[in-house]
């Protein structure tokens, strides 16, 4: 790590002179971050308020390798304007410190991580019009149908994030495919499912190409990047989305796609859990009202926006059937590299021996089927149908 980085002395004397109201002699400081990424620390003082600071460096902190700190003003400027659009989303920025890599936040600690919420089967009711209500503005806004072509060109240039995409495009839509690095992490007995079905099925990875090609050059809006179960922090009363590193304009279809994904995962992992029968209900209940509303809700958004002089109504609809289409191509890109790749969930790694060779076999099948007939799939239902397929497996 590189001198700049924090501890929790120099913490005591940033908050002092950067936050002299917040400050006392008997401050608490945590150190909170779980990722292998960046530093986070949560700050207590004895009035009871806290604030959370999050500090990139130039070196990554799990294996030390180089990576550029541009990454943490997306993520501000990320959390800046989709705080704008949808405030209740995301948490305020107080303050940001560019020489030194670091945001100053609110705590959002009332909130849980929404991995660790399905994994103990919880999910709110109202999940779903949170998701909506905090995707919809900022995909709407940052398409070419509301946002200045000139300005969107400007964002594109300060949103381009190469180091980031390039972690995508490797980890999810390079090597779980062709194993390039001999970096997949694949479970023993599923070796020759895997070779026969992912690595060999020439049809299917040239789908797979055409969805990383359109990732890689698809300017389309402003997405988050990495919406995963681990970014997304809920409770009975609302949702926020934290650790927007991966922002860039990029297919919108990407974003709801990966919310998607994780919560397949987590409905075909419950199969294997007697007492989660209720939560699974309420699991596909969510997948189709994510699926069947979103786009409406775009529509509806993006409708009185349209510059008629410009864009016709058929263009609108055409648009938002991409975005439909390659949110089933990324929700099955998402679920494969959890399977496949290196970076598994603990969801993922929750089960042994036959049932997670099955329930795996299973994952992939459906987002096989997800990226084979991202254009065909129209309704909920439909994800529905797929997910509770018996399934050949062999
Ligand atoms: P990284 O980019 O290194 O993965 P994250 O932004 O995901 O870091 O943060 C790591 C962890 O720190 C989160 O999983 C969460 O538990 C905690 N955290 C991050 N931001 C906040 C915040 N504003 N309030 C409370 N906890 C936070
Ligand atoms: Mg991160």
């Amino acid at each position: 790590m590189s001198e700049k980085v924090l501890d929790k002395e120099s913490i005591r004397k940033y908050i002092k002179k950067n936050f002299p109201n917040f400050y006392d002699d008997n401050l608490k400081v945590q150190e909170i971050g779980d990722g292998n990424i960046n530093y986070v620390f949560i700050v207590h003082n004895n009035k009871g308020e806290s604030l959370v600071l999050k500090q990139a460096d130039e070196l990554l902190r799990s294996s030390g390798r180089p990576l550029d700190t541009h990454r943490i003003e997306i993520e501000k400027e990320y959390l800046l304007r989709s705080g704008k659009l949808s405030p209740k989303y995301v948490p305020e920025i107080y303050k940001f410190d560019l020489e030194n890599s670091i945001i100053a936040m609110e705590d959002i600690s009332e909130f849980k991580n929404l991995r660790k919420e399905l994994e103990r089967g919880f999910i709110p009711k109202d999940f779903y019009k949170w998701l909506i209500d905090f995707l919809v503005p900022i995909l709407g806004d940052t398409s070419s149908i509301i946002e200045n072509r000139h300005e969107k060109k400007e964002n594109i240039k300060f949103f381009t994030n190469p180091e980031m995409c390039d972690i995508s495009e490797d980890l999810v839509l390079t090597e779980p495919y062709e194993d390039y690095k001999n970096r997949n992490i694949i479970y023993p007995g599923e070796e020759t499912f895997i070779k026969e079905n992912i690595y060999e099925d020439e049809e299917f990875r040239l789908a797979v190409d055409i969805l990383k090609e359109k990732f890689m050059n698809y300017n389309q809006c402003l997405i988050h990047g990495d919406l995963h179960s681990g970014s997304i922090f809920v409770n009975e009363n609302g949702l926020k989305v934290i650790d927007s590193e991966f922002a860039f304009y990029g297919p919108g279809g990407y974003d709801i796609g990966n919310v998607l994904a994780h919560f397949i995962i987590a409905f075909i992992t419950g199969l294997y859990d007697s007492n989660k029968l209720e939560f699974l209900d309420e699991l596909e209940n969510q997948v189709e009202k994510i699926f069947d509303e979103i786009f409406k809700e775009l529509y509806r958004y993006l409708l009185p926006k349209l510059d008629i002089n410009h864009y016709s109504k058929k263009f609108l609809e055409e648009f938002i059937k991409g975005i439909k289409s390659d949110t089933l191509g990324y929700t099955g890109t998402e679920i494969i590299r959890r399977v496949v790749g290196d970076t598994k969930t603990s969801e993922i790694e929750s089960l042994e021996g036959e049932d997670r060779i099955h329930r795996d076999k299973r994952l992939l099948c459906i987002g096989k089927k997800l990226i084979l007939e991202r254009k065909s799939i129209l309704k909920g239902y439909e994800i529905i149908d797929l997910m509770e397929e018996n399934l050949e497996l062999e």
